[in-house]
């Protein structure tokens, strides 16, 4: 157990990630302490959190929203923007960051955190699927941990934490397939957004619940994968598993493959990265194989669903290209829900702004930043044609 509560930092709170790790810090009270707290518009729900948690630094990236706060709060002091963001990890003295923002927004906070070698628990994926090499080496130059939150790469993380270099051969990567498994790209035509976002296992925000959807979610966990754990892709492999009982598995040199199991909670990695390489009770039932009865796996139907097959190929061509294929996605995600785009277009506007835009070397942060920002202005342009056509 720690000595002292840990200091941890919350960004994007209001999130489904976020509401579920004050969950986790509400019961560990000796060794879990909120100091900050972070959204982008929801003020009032924030304000809400901060008042339970006693805390009194909050950012807020929308600045419209920051000066509702401000005005409507007198417990502490509202930042805001994404200097505001930055400025909420670098001035606290925290030990940990969660970092549970949504999309490439994430990436600022990320490097901010590793850049100041303070311990990263890491939901969002996109920062590594932008950024991968430059965010590991940061963390590698100030000796910053990155331990992950989703919940397979947190399998992974458990489950290579005994092994030595050389004795792994591949990473399997479990998904539940989505609503749509099984369906052809024919009966995908028309589904609706509440199809969609009918997630039968996991519940979650609305941006990675449609990712689940298309798989694309799958394709931003393989390069997250790959970045973490420094895997070749030829050795991650994906594997459709619908009940989302088995997280992960490792296949070893010696012919051992093994797996981590547990009922879908997010929670149970959530305070695997706030209390590592501490372990402390969370409140879920224990695995009942018998009940289960069976557990099924079937392989992925990359040609109905394109995205996993689109990030593979970003993956390997390497520089900008997962930056784009990200932004893409992000924008094509933001008008499917918006009901400007139909779900297999998805998948067309991703591909059309990776053949348009190319790939680039990366030579910094920067040149991130001008990709995505590239990236998000084609990949509307094709929102707007398709909406019209
Ligand atoms: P949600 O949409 O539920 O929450 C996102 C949070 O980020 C909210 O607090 C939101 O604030 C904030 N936010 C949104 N945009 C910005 C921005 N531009 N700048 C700063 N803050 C922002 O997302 P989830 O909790 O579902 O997902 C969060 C991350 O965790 C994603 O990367 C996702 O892929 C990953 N993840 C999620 C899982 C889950 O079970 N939900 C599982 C595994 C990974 P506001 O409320 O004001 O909009
Ligand atoms: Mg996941």
């Amino acid at each position: 157990m720690h000595l002292v509560p840990r200091r941890v930092v919350i960004l994007g709170s209001t999130g489904s990630i976020g509401v579920q790790a004050l969950d986790v810090v509400s019961r560990s009270p000796e060794e879990l302490r909120v100091v900050a707290l972070s959204a982008q518009s929801a003020w009032e729900p924030l304000i809400e959190q901060a008042r339970e948690q006693g805390v009194t630094r909050i950012a807020l990236a929308d600045g419209d929203a920051a000066a509702c706060a401000g005005e409507a709060w007198t417990g502490g002091e509202v930042l805001a923007g994404p200097e505001g963001l930055v400025r909420l990890i670098t001035e606290c003295d925290c030990d940990i960051v969660l970092n549970a923002i949504v999309g490439s927004a994430g990436l600022v906070p990320t490097v901010a955190t590793l850049g100041e070698g303070i311990d990263l628990a890491l939901a969002n994926k996109e920062s590594l699927v932008v950024g991968g090499e430059l965010v590991t080496a940061l963390a590698e130059a100030t000796g910053a941990a990155i331990i992950p939150v989703d919940s397979e790469h947190s399998a992974l993380h458990q489950l290579l934490a005994c092994e030595r270099p050389g004795t792994v051969d591949r990473l399997i990567l479990t998904a539940s397939g989505g609503p749509f498994r099984g369906r052809s790209a024919a009966e995908l035509e028309d589904v609706t957004v509440e199809q969609a976002l009918a997630h039968p296992t996991w519940e979650m925000g609305g941006k990675i619940t449609i990712d689940s959807a298309t798989l694309m979610n799958k394709g931003l966990e393989l390069i997250e994968a790959h970045h973490l754990f420094g895997t070749p892709y030829e050795q991650i492999d994906v594997v459709v598993h619908p009940q989302s009982i088995v997280h992960s598995l490792i296949q070893l040199c010696d012919g051992a493959t093994l797996a981590h199991l547990g009922y879908p909670d997010m929670r149970v990695p959530i305070s695997y990265a706030l209390h590592h390489p501490e372990r402390v009770d969370v409140p879920v039932a224990p695995l009942d194989l018998v009940a289960l009865g069976s557990l099924t796996f079937e392989p992925v139907d990359e040609a109905t669903f394109a995205c996993l097959r689109l990030a593979r190929e970003a993956a390997k061509t390497g520089g900008t290209a997962p930056c784009t294929l990200n932004a893409a996605n992000e924008v094509a995600v933001h008008a499917f829900l918006g009901g400007r785009l139909r779900f297999p277009q998805i998948a067309a506007v991703i591909e059309q702004t990776l053949a348009l835009r190319g790939a680039k070397q990366v030579h910094s942060f920067d040149s991130l930043a001008d990709a995505d920002a590239r990236a998000r202005s084609a990949a509307s342009e094709l929102v707007a044609a398709f909406a019209s056509a």
